[in-house]
């Protein structure tokens, strides 16, 4: 059984392999990804790339992402990829350190835009969705008594879903639910050969 992945941090003590991954990242764009409140459907389109990726990954290297099951962005990236809304208070603290360590927050999908489909329970109000999900679920057990599960390992709801601009100042959004795998390659495209991020209509609209 292997120890699984390591993160490269600071404070740890570095293997001749560290030092390999770090020797190949070196000069190249560094990106890091995260999903916040979202189905992970925005990541697909990105892993869609396919057979694109491979040129990519010459210039660009991924920091920070569940594709490299690093948990904590190890240093200033140039850009972060936002999939997901706000729904909870760690989403808060997750998305501030993203605008603290990128240079560039691009909103990734509708959840991330406006808050999609996690959005809805927001016309209703956290206290009526919390008592259907637990209370009165259709599927509780006839003579128990449910509780709302709290914790404090459990991040906090908001009161709503937001979306990620309504927490931090986000640079670029890319709509969809997903966002096709073309819309997501330009933005990755344009970063890796250092252009201005350009979404042609053709990408952003779904009539
Ligand atoms: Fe999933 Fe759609 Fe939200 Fe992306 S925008 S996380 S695909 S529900």
């Amino acid at each position: 059984m292997t120890d699984g992945p390591r993160e490269l941090s600071h404070d740890l003590p570095r293997t001749p392999a560290d030092e390999a991954t770090l020797e190949a990242r070196r000069g190249k764009l560094k990106v890091a990804t995260i999903s916040l409140c979202g189905c992970w459907g925005c990541n697909l389109s990105t892993l869609d790339l396919d057979e694109r990726l491979l040129p990519l990954l010459d210039r660009v290297t991924i920091d920070r992402s569940s594709f490299t099951d690093i948990k904590r962005i190890t240093g200033r990236c140039d850009v972060g990829l936002v999939e997901g809304g706000v729904a909870n208070e760690e989403n808060i603290e997750t998305l501030r350190h993203f605008r603290e360590h990128c240079d560039v927050l691009v909103s990734v999908g509708a959840c991330a835009n406006w808050g999609g489909v996690p959005s809805l329970r927001n016309s209703i109000g956290l206290g009526e969705c919390l008592a259907t999900a637990f209370l009165d679920s259709p599927t509780a057990v006839p003579g128990d008594r449910p509780t709302i599960p709290l914790h404090p390992e459990i991040p906090q709801l908001t009161d709503r879903v937001y979306p990620c601009h309504e927490v931090v100042h986000m640079d670029y959004f890319l709509p969809g639910c997903p966002p096709s795998n073309d819309a997501v390659f330009a933005v990755l495209d344009a970063v890796a050969h250092g252009r201005p991020i350009e979404l042609p209509t053709s990408l952003t609209h779904f009539d």
